[in-house]
């Protein structure tokens, strides 16, 4: 039996997937609805336990030629320019956690993982190609195409993210949650800001509904700016009222910013006007996963955006889609020997459920509830503030997650 696995999307959870498949021998065959992967995104950040897997695969090199190694995180006040808080990165937390932690343009990511995914036999890229539907069958799964074609693998990984078909045909159509946020995001060469914010330092700006994070990328060449403000596109958003809600390049005039911002203090204005164009994109999620249930059933498996897509107030997007490629590689490599066809993909898909679902709660629970906490105003504004004061690092660090991922060969021994 040489059939593939079957992985549903190629964004950085699918192309991690079919790397960590391929690197264990088993072929892949990954649709990606895209006709070319694009320039789309911008900045996403890599903690520790992210860092830990690329290292693991090999890939530390390719990482070190495009990422940034942030110095520190801090915590300022939009208005008042306050420093709040700090979490020394650098030396401390490769002290801490034995990785750095990482910051990086989305397209560098992809890119990286693709070139990897690529260099492994038994990997086949199909672009142009958009899922369909599946079917679950005694020995393997059936995928149909929207042109209508179809394939048959051994399995089924779902990682066309946040509006997956896979997943509405595993859990109902359910709709996405709005968080009633929005994100302003563009990119800034380093060289056109003024020395006192081109440091390499991950900066969150916090204010009453609303926060900004900036940091470097591509190799500290520019800066990622990320503002959040709540409202909704089109309504003195940018965008179009009823324009595409999938989209991640809404059209975003500065001087919307602006107002949304209110006052703000000098260096966050200076580099909100530094930035030359913006782009939109309203943030959803889904709630936290409720059971290992929602990430697996059968021979077909949800990973990334596509189980537990989140806000990105933890910045662990991309790390938990890693952590799930990560988890199945592991699994199958626990499995090396099995003869062809033989590797038990509903066990390995129910171990992968059990390990991961908690996990990926907690990280949506936390992303959500950080959101609450960064657009504080009044009496938790106040508290928070306080918390930071006394707390400051201890408050910043998250050892559970950041000495992740957890191994699930070792857990089930
Ligand atoms: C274009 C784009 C830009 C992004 N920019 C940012 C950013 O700037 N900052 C940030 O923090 N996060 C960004 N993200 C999100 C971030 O990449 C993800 O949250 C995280 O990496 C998890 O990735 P994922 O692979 O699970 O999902 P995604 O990154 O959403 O990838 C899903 C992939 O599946 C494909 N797909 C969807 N449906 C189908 C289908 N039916 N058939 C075949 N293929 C399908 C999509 O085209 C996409 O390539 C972006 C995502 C995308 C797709």
């Amino acid at each position: 039996m040489t059939e593939s696995v079957l992985v549903a999307g190629g964004g950085i959870g699918g192309l991690a997937a079919a790397f960590a498949l391929a690197r264990e021998g088993v072929p892949v065959t990954l649709l990606e609805q895209a006709k070319a992967f694009g320039e789309v995104g911008a900045g996403l950040q890599l903690g520790p336990n992210a860092v830990r897997v690329l290292e693991s695969w090999g890939l530390s090199p390719a990482l070190h030629a495009c990422a940034a190694f942030p110095e520190e995180i801090r915590a300022r006040d939009a208005h008042s320019a306050r420093l709040l808080g700090r979490l020394r990165l650098g030396p401390m937390i490769r002290a801490r956690y034995g990785e750095p932690y990482a910051t990086v343009h989305r397209v560098d990511l992809h890119n990286l993982l693709l070139e990897a995914a690529r260099t492994q036999p038994g990997v086949q890229l199909r672009l142009g190609e958009r899922v369909a539907s599946y079917e679950e069958q005694v020995d393997g799964v059936r995928l149909v195409l929207e042109s209508e074609e179809v394939l048959h693998g051994q399995a089924l990984l779902g990682c066309d993210g946040l509006w997956s078909r896979v997943r509405s045909q595993m859990l109902g159509a359910v709709p996405v949650r709005s968080s009633g946020h929005l994100a302003y995001r563009g990119l800034v060469p380093t060289d056109e800001l003024p020395a006192a914010l081109a440091r390499p330092v991950v900066t969150v700006w916090l204010g009453p509904r609303l926060h900004v994070v900036h940091y470097p990328v591509r190799s500290g060449e520019y800066f990622n700016v990320v503002a959040v403000v709540e409202g909704v596109l089109g309504q003195g958003h940018g965008g179009d009222v009823g324009s595409d809600p999938q989209s991640w390049t809404h059209q975003a005039h500065a001087h919307d910013l602006r107002r949304a911002l209110g006052p703000a203090c000098d260096d966050l204005v200076r580099m909100i006007e530094a930035v030359p164009e913006w782009k939109l994109w309203p943030l959803n999620d889904r709630p936290p996963v409720s059971g290992p249930h929602e990430h697996a059933q059968g021979r077909v498996a949800l990973l990334g955006d596509a189980a537990h897509p989140l806000r990105p107030y933890l910045a662990q997007g991309a790390a938990m889609a890693i952590e799930d490629a990560w988890t199945i590689g592991r699994l199958v490599a626990g499995r090396r020997g099995a003869a062809p066809g033989g590797i038990g993909w509903q066990g390995v898909f129910e171990a992968y459920a059990r390990t991961r679902w908690a996990r990926n709660a907690q990280v949506q629970q936390r992303s959500a509830r950080n959101g609450t906490i960064f657009h504080a105003d009044g009496l938790l504004r106040q508290g928070r503030n306080v918390a930071l004061a006394l707390l400051g690092e201890r408050l910043m660090d998250n050892a559970w997650l950041y000495s992740g991922p957890p191994d699930p060969v070792a857990s089930a021994l």
